[in-house]
């Protein structure tokens, strides 16, 4: 097993990481930008390295610097978290040629699914559904632009190949808008991702957003662990999620799960991974594969007792998974809430000092966030602060014990979403989970 790890990430995962590698008897090093000097895990660390300004650029995206980090604290492996480097294939490619190990899957692995037409049409081979769409590079071409769009039928969503955090896409309702859409499209995605690459699939209307998580080691064994519903969202941005998902058949969800499960022996896929599926009408549609550990990961681990970040860190050193399929018994069910500085129904980010943070606790319920009386909210980073996680025998129970926890939190000083999920905890279709991916839209909508 490894001796240390260097932790490429801040706040709650950076945190998560440390927490397991601690458990596993495993040093960390964590490397941090000026304004994060004196976070939790800066303090925590058996090492930290500053590596530079506050802007991501110049330290959690700078790829010399972390690896230089890695290099004068004799670091093994390099753990990316979600968000920064975690899906980015040059990290880990850099990772490896300066020999170290990227806690992830290889490189090619993350490049084959970082695009996500590529996934798309890996996927469509593997036999998973995949949405109807238009799995090739969109021509330049208006009239065959418009070809294509009739044929998939309106509304249509033009997404970019390098899209993330649910950005880079628009949906159409009709042919007057397409050119000028994808022409636009087109350029946001070169300025914000690199890569000006569009597609065009069929907008499903009302679905819901359900996710498998799996774990294959280097050696073709792979399992899942369940599924995740994560249909709670703004503006294509997850705000709760759970497992399992309620009112669907164990039968369709072990079915995709078995495809998943192929896929990734076949494409001698290893770590952790979540396939993304858009579900309707009682069919999955896969949309993306995240090659990285999920913010929602904990309720997966509330439900099967998994520590996930622990198997990606023994999957890396090369061990064989510690679970076959039999093993994972979904007891019960858990509920994340994501704790973002912000105004709770503006969503204007808010920063500034916390003048007083009281934590809630008891029985299912699981504090992840890296923040502390007197710790400054920086501007310059994602407005997530921290998560909220309860498990209960059933979903009512985790519910319960959600509102208890939503009820003991203080966080004081700065503006956070609390009060909406306070709201959301009580609201009828969200209890009779009769919800789906436009479902919190429409509640916002009627404030
Ligand atoms: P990202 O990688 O930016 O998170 P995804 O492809 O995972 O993007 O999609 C994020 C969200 O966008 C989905 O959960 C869903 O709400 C919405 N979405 C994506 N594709 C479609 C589609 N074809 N129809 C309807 N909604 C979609």
């Amino acid at each position: 097993m490894f001796k240390k790890i260097l932790i490429a990430n801040r706040g709650e995962i950076a945190l998560r990481i440390q927490r397991t590698c601690q458990e596993m008897g495993i040093k960390t090093v964590i490397v941090h930008s000026e304004i994060d000097r004196n976070t939790k895990c800066v303090k925590l660390a058996d090492e930290s390295v500053c590596i530079g300004l506050d802007k991501p650029i110049f330290s959690y995206m700078n790829i010399p610097a972390i690896i230089s980090a890695a290099e004068i604290t004799n670091a093994e492996a390099i753990h990316p978290g979600y968000g920064f480097l975690s899906e980015n294939s040059n990290f880990a490619e850099c990772t490896e040629k300066s020999g170290f190990i990227f806690i992830g899957p290889h490189s090619s692995s993350i490049r084959m699914m970082s695009n996500k037409l590529s996934a798309k049409q890996i996927m469509t081979e593997m036999n998973i559904p995949c949405v109807p769409g238009f799995n090739k590079k969109l021509s330049k071409n208006p009239q065959e632009i418009i070809n294509i769009a009739r044929t998939i039928g309106y509304p249509i969503i033009i997404k970019s190949s390098g899209g993330a955090g649910g950005r880079g896409m628009r949906v159409i309702y009709n042919e007057n808008d397409i050119v000028n859409a994808v022409n636009i499209t087109k350029s946001e995605a070169e300025s914000t991702f690199g890569n000006s690459e569009v597609y065009i699939e069929k907008y499903l209307e009302n679905p819901r957003h359900i996710e498998i998580q799996i774990l294959c080691d280097k050696y073709k064994n792979a399992i899942w662990l369940g599924e995740r519903d994560c249909s709670m969202q703004r503006r294509h941005q997850k705000l709760i999620e759970e497992a399992p998902a309620t009112g669907i058949s164990r039968k369709i969800i072990e079915k995709i799960a078995e495809l998943c499960i192929n896929a990734c022996k076949k494409i001698n896929y290893y770590s952790a991974g979540t396939f993304e599926f858009l579900y309707e009408n009682g069919s999955f549609y896969f949309i993306e594969m995240n090659t990285r550990i999920q913010v929602e990961h904990p309720v997966t681990e509330f439900i099967t007792g998994v520590d996930i970040i622990k198997e990606q860190i023994r999957i890396a050193a090369g061990k064989r998974l510690e679970y076959n399929q039999k093993d994972i018994i979904l007891k019960g069910h858990a509920i994340e809430c994501r704790i973002n500085a912000e105004d709770p129904f503006r969503f204007m980010p808010s920063s500034g000092c916390i003048q007083n943070w009281h934590s809630p606790g008891g029985a299912g319920i699981r504090i992840d966030s890296h923040i502390y009386s007197g710790y400054y909210v920086p501007s310059v980073y994602d407005s997530m602060i921290g998560k909220i996680i309860t498990y209960g025998l059933t979903r009512e129970q985790a519910i319960c014990r959600m509102k208890i926890a939503l009820s003991e939190i203080i966080i004081e000083g700065i503006n956070t979403n609390i009060p909406l999920h306070k709201k959301l905890m009580i609201d009828d279709n969200f209890i009779r989970g009769e919800i789906s991916i436009n479902y919190l839209k429409k509640i916002l909508f009627k404030n």
